[in-house]
């Protein structure tokens, strides 16, 4: 594979990366081996690696917590895994607030109107 580009900032030359996710925040499996799920592979420098995974955590949180809002079943059920998921969009936000040109993979706005949403009424 000779990706040209980073799929995110679209910096060249730099050693690219194809990015695995593996497992999600909450622990659950990624299905990269449906073709549905891997038709257009991914390749990122290492900076826009590292925004990728703060990116899949913050939109895993944020659906568990849409999910929760909505009176569904979600993994923040678990006063436990909702402090942890809490203190990782902390974590997100710093490193997000340190990118000085921002990031095109995440939006600090969006983080912290989430983290706000987790202090408002459940
Ligand atoms: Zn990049």
């Amino acid at each position: 594979m000779d990706a040209g580009s980073c799929n995110a900032c679209s910096a060249a030359g730099l050693p690219l990366m194809k990015l695995s996710l593996g497992k999600d925040f909450f622990g659950r499996t990624y299905d990269r081996l449906s073709p549905a799920s891997d038709q257009s592979p991914k390749w990122y420098c290492a900076p826009c690696s590292m925004m990728k995974h703060l990116q899949r955590d913050f939109r895993d949180i944020r659906g568990e917590f849409d999910k929760l809002a909505k009176g569904q079943v979600s993994a923040l059920s678990e006063p436990e895994v909702k402090q942890r998921a809490q203190l990782r969009l902390q974590e997100i936000a710093a490193i997000a607030g340190t990118q000085a040109a921002g990031s095109p993979l995440l939006n600090p706005a969006d983080i912290t109107q989430l983290i706000a949403q987790f202090h408002g009424p459940a």
